[in-house]
Parts: structure tokens; C-alpha cells; sequence
């Protein structure tokens, strides 16, 4: 039988790296860049040294949220990523851009060489954690980063508008075909608490989020709130500052997986 050559790229010569999570959504803009963002800075509260491969090269946010704007360089050890206020590396279409109002406009091959260089030609030193923030779906590129670079487990983010129990059986399908495990569930903007009154608001009505993940049997790691606080620390570019309880209930699990 015909052997499968392996797509996968070594990393940099200088980097290594303990675990690679991307993070996964079935559909832009339910908060996954956000997720991604979260779990990187609570992470390096606990003292871990994290890196964030921004793999959303059509439409990054990143460097937005973290506030890391300018542009990376060449070493002679490999691209050194750009460094938030807190320590986390970064390392984002945004950061090669001469302005980043440029719009990406490049075609699949032309991404995944971009994804390529994030992985192989990015010092990224020595991390306990990488978090991928993928781009949305499950598709093309997506796969080219599953086929390029060594990734241990997935999280897949979903809010409580979403098709949630069809967004988790293509990502559980997707997971399957690479050989990958689900982490667990992120759900993103579940609720909202009145900052005057303190009241819980289900605005999308009572989530069915966990029962479902429940019935797929994967993890369900636990909620986020609609929090204009977080979005304005996001808007800032301050999303290190941005801290919640249920966060750090969701990065133990992570912190669990081996
Ligand atoms: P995605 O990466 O899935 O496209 P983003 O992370 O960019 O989504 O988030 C989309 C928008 O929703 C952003 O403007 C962000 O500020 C906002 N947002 C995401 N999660 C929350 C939340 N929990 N509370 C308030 N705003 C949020």
C-alpha cells in the first residue's frame, strides 16, 4: 500500500512548544478571536509562557485586542513574534502588513504558505501553550492548518444563536479526520448580568448548549457572559485586564488536558 507522505512542517529550529490548541467556531463573529484572546492572558496569569498564532490571516483581530501594533523582523534565529504588555508572543498577518487597513486579498495557496511561516519560521522560543485562532469554519483553511502544524486538541467556541448541535458534529468530524480530541465547548455570550441590578438575563433564552455536548460526549468547559467591560478592554486593546470567574473554571480544564 502506497504510504501517506505527511504534510506536517517541522517548528522553528528555536521554538518549542508543550501544547497547540486551536481554537475553532463554525461561523465568524460569536466571539472566538475573543475566546482565543481570553484563554491566552489567563494562561500567562498563571504563569505560563503562551504564545497566539493568529491563523484568521483574512480577517485577523488579534493584534486588535491585545494592542500590539507594528511590525515584526528577521532575526538570525527566526521571525520574533510581536510582545503584549503582559509577555504573550504574537504572531499575526497584521504584524508583515505595511497598514493594517490593507485588505487580505490572497488566494488559498498564498494563506498557506502565510500559515506556513507562522509555524516554521516563527522563533516562538519556548511555550507551554500555543493557541491558534483559527479562521472561521471548517473549512479549506482550516484544514491546511490542521495538515501543517502539530496540534494536540481543539476548543470549539459557539454562542447560544448558533446552529450549536450542527457546528459541533462538523467540528467533531473534522477532529475525527485529523486524529485530533476535542478539548470541550466554549460558550461564548450566554447570559448577561445587569450591572445596576445584578439580575441574570438569558437574552437567547435558556441555553441548550451543554445538554448537547453532553449527548456528542465532549466537554462542555463552561460559559462566558455578554460583557460590554470585556469589549471595551477588547476596543482598548487591554484584553489581558479583562477577568471573570467562570474564565478561570474553563482554563483548569484546559490546564487538565494532557
Ligand atoms: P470571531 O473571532 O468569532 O469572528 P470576535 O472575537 O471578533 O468574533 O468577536 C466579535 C465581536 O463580538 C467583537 O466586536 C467583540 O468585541 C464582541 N464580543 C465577543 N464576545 C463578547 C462578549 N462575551 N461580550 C461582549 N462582546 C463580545
Amino acid at each position: 500500500m502506497e504510504k501517506k507522505q505527511s504534510l506536517k512542517k517541522p517548528l522553528n529550529a528555536n521554538s518549542s512548544i508543550g501544547k497547540t490548541i486551536a481554537v475553532l467556531s463554525g461561523k465568524g463573529g460569536v466571539g472566538k478571536s475573543m475566546v482565543t484572546g481570553l484563554l491566552a492572558s489567563e494562561m500567562k496569569r498563571r504563569n505560563k509562557e503562551v504564545g497566539v498564532l493568529d491563523a484568521d490571516i483574512l480577517g485577523p483581530s488579534v493584534p486588535k485586542i491585545f494592542g500590539t501594533d507594528g511590525t515584526v523582523f528577521q532575526t538570525e534565529k527566526g521571525i520574533r513574534p510581536l510582545k503584549t504588555s503582559t509577555g504573550i508572543d504574537i504572531m499575526s498577518v497584521n504584524s508583515i502588513l505595511e497598514s493594517p487597513t490593507d485588505p487580505v486579498l490572497w488566494r488559498a495557496p498564498v494563506v498557506g504558505n502565510m500559515l506556513t511561516t507562522f509555524w516554521s519560521d516563527v522563533n516562538w522560543g519556548k511555550k507551554d501553550y500555543l493557541f491558534i485562532d483559527m479562521p472561521p469554519g471548517t473549512g479549506d483553511v482550516a484544514l491546511t492548518v490542521f495538515q501543517t502544524m502539530t496540534v494536540d486538541g481543539i476548543v470549539i467556541v459557539t454562542s447560544p444563536q448558533d446552529l450549536v448541535s450542527m457546528i459541533v458534529e462538523k467540528a467533531i468530524k473534522m477532529a475525527k479526520m485529523m486524529g485530533l480530541p476535542v478539548i470541550g465547548i466554549v460558550e461564548n455570550m450566554q447570559y448577561f448580568i445587569a450591572p445596576d441590578t445584578g439580575v441574570r438575563y438569558d437574552i437567547f433564552g435558556v441555553s441548550k448548549t451543554a445538554a448537547i455536548a453532553e449527548e456528542k460526549g465532549i466537554p462542555y468547559l463552561g460559559a462566558l457572559p455578554i460583557d460590554p467591560k470585556l469589549a471595551q478592554c477588547a476596543d482598548k486593546g487591554r484584553i489581558e485586564d479583562y477577568e471573570v470567574d467562570s474564565l478561570s473554571a474553563i482554563v483548569d480544564e484546559i490546564e487538565k488536558f494532557k
